[in-house]
């Protein structure tokens, strides 16, 4: 039985056996395609290619620091200002507890609001304590956004601010606040935000103070597939240059309590399909594609295993950023809740930390 029905498919499968590398054009034919057993066919070798029958996943607690941001993203359901009755600003005690209490994790995963009154020490000794609590602990930390903020703010050069960090115990950086690097798209979901050449510059000085990231891509908003191509292109760009990005992580929009009004719809299972299979198959150069089951649904996370993606996401203990904007999934998945949704796709689990280092 023929696998792959639609004829641009079948040229970019003989491109991969030949160890091409697939275009523009090729990505948009992937994005467009109803051909969807084919894609995920294609997808779903590459993935096995580079990861066999592993699925990775990890065990690990979000600490969202503060809510309070001056930028106020139309996007972004989670920030308030510095007065709201809902703002909140961790102390580093309630930080270090929140640490301890979270009993067997690898990796703690930390991002918050551009906050106008913490001190660079802040951020430092949050690094500091919990390395102190729990050193063999993963550190994620601060998106590109907030160290723009803080390398302007405490007047500090970001190579420094990296090295500084690296000493205080940071692991690596989350790939949050890529969003899409549209221009225009971004002057209305995140008009204040960084540009998307901005993110891509602090990731390139991270990744040469030695520092890996993930790198994130924000759809189903007001984006069309040449955004979305536009924006893996230029990933794949600075990939080519650094290698610092371990994993591409493609984030469904939630709109619910956002100031952004652009699809009427939830997307379908074809649309994910296609976006986490295109991805796999474009960035050749990225090892993992993460589908965070947290977005998508623990149901198609698992169908997305089938398409190209390697990595579940993790436990994600206390999240706030996406339930803020009306994620309905559990905002906290037990380990052998991720176990069961890998094996019973017919995987093997590999419990890793955020630099896919096996942790038992
Ligand atoms: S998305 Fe990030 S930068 Fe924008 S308002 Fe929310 S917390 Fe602030």
């Amino acid at each position: 039985m023929k696998i792959i029905t639609d004829s641009n498919l079948e040229a970019i499968a003989e491109k991969l056996q030949a160890g091409l590398t697939v275009t523009d054009d090729d990505a948009l034919a992937m994005l467009s395609t109803s051909d969807i057993m084919g894609l995920s066919f294609i997808a779903h070798n590459v993935k096995q290619k580079l990861h066999g029958n592993t699925v990775f996943y990890g065990v690990n607690m979000n600490i969202n620091y503060t809510n309070v941001c001056i930028l106020r993203c139309p996007l972004c359901a989670f920030s308030c200002n510095k007065n709201d009755e809902k703002a909140y600003c961790l102390s580093l005690e309630e930080i270090v507890t929140k640490v301890k209490d979270a009993g067997d994790i690898d990796e703690v995963h930390i991002v918050g609001g551009l906050h106008p009154d913490l001190p660079l020490a802040y951020y430092e000794q949050m690094l500091h304590a919990i390395k102190q609590v729990r050193p063999d602990i993963h550190i994620v930390a601060f998106t590109a956004v907030e160290y723009d903020y803080m390398s302007k703010k405490f007047n500090i050069p970001l190579d420094e601010l990296f090295q500084r960090f690296k000493e205080s115990g940071l692991g690596s950086i989350p790939g949050g606040g890529a969003e899409i690097f549209s221009p225009a798209i971004r002057e209305i979901i995140a008009p204040k935000k960084i540009s998307g050449k901005r993110w891509l510059d602090v990731m390139a000085i991270a990744h040469r103070n030695g520092i890996k990231s993930n790198a994130t891509m924000l759809f189903n908003h007001l984006e069309k597939s040449v955004d979305i191509v536009d924006h893996m292109r230029q990933i794949r760009a600075l990939q080519n240059e650094t290698s610092g990005f371990k994993t591409f992580v493609p984030l469904v929009f939630h709109e619910e309590y956002t100031g952004v009004r652009a699809k009427w719809k939830e997307p379908t299972g074809f649309d994910l399909i296609r976006i986490y299979a295109t991805a796999r198959i474009y960035l050749h150069n990225i090892p993992h594609i993460k589908a965070l089951w947290m977005y998508v649904g623990e149901k198609m996370a698992q169908m997305l295993l089938q398409c190209g993606v390697d990595d579940i996401g993790a436990t994600y203990y206390d999240e706030k950023v996406v339930h803020s904007a009306g994620a309905k999934t559990s905002a906290w998945g037990s380990e052998p809740f991720l176990q069961h949704l890998i094996r019973d796709a017919g995987f093997t689990p590999l419990r890793v930390n955020a630099s896919y280092m096996p942790t038992r």
